[in-house]
């Protein structure tokens, strides 16, 4: 069995560390600082085998250089010579094999135009979403258009409901007050909000979340829902679903 847990680091990221059965081999995904995954793998007695990389900010791959040295890991990430140390370049429709699974790899071009996502098919499926889709919203778009973004996230939304979500910053709870000023009357997002907040009272991760869940309280990807929309036009134009999430897009930045 695959687990997945959380390295924190920074101040709200989350470098995942995937691990099969007991393996000392493990994985991780974005790591942003090579100090905790280090502390992390000397603790737990493991090896680095492979790091995935979803795009090219420096708190998903500055840790890169140093666990590449100590460990020389495969790396697995866009085709971006920004990027130093990504050994095997990777976009839409490449596979790549991690710890005897196959990942699937999806471009999700919008945060940045190198993003990519890792999606490993199973039961659950497990997706690596970098700075794409987080807890109830979605990566602010530094590179691409708003057309980009929400092609990227209407592919993610394809997947199946079950599928675990493992976004890469603790960004839940402020995109949840969000979700809650742009579709007021949304229960199950209210009660989502309640359990989030306890977890993070307890200090515990909100992630992974579920695609099944997203589609019921992130507004970005419920940009059709007709009271959203009602709320949307008080922003900007909201005459079609891409006027739609560019309003809620910009709207969201300005919050
Ligand atoms: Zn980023």
């Amino acid at each position: 069995m695959l687990t997945v847990k959380p390295i924190p680091a920074f101040q709200d990221n989350y470098i995942w560390l995937l691990q099969q059965d007991n393996q000392d081999r493990v994985v991780v995904v974005d790591p942003g600082d090579a100090k905790p995954v280090i502390a992390w793998l000397e603790q737990q007695d493991l090896t680095l085998d492979t790091i995935l990389v979803t795009h090219h900010h420096q708190d998903h791959t500055g840790g890169l250089r140093e666990l590449i040295e100590r460990y020389s890991p495969e790396v697995y990430g866009p085709a971006n010579d920004a990027i130093s140390g990504i050994r095997h370049h990777v976009g839409e429709g490449d596979e790549c094999r991690v710890l005897g699974r196959r990942f699937e790899v999806h471009a999700v071009p919008g945060h940045t135009l190198d993003h990519i996502a890792f999606y490993a098919p199973g039961t659950p499926g497990l997706l690596f979403a970098g700075d794409t889709l987080f807890s109830g919203g979605c990566g602010r778009l530094f590179e691409g258009t708003p057309a980009q973004m929400r092609e990227s996230l209407t592919k993610l939304d394809a997947l199946p409901d079950d599928t675990l979500v493992f976004a890469a910053h603790e960004y839940t709870l402020a995109n949840l007050a969000f979700a809650a000023a742009a579709e007021p009357d949304n229960a199950a997002r209210d009660a989502y909000r309640a359990e989030c907040q306890t977890a993070r009272d307890l200090d515990r991760p909100t992630l992974p979340t579920t695609l099944g869940r997203e589609r019921h309280i992130n507004p970005f990807l419920r940009i059709d829902e007709p009271s959203l929309l009602t709320t949307l036009r008080q922003q900007g134009p909201a005459d079609n679903s891409l006027e739609a999430f560019t309003t809620l897009r910009a709207w969201k930045d300005r919050f």
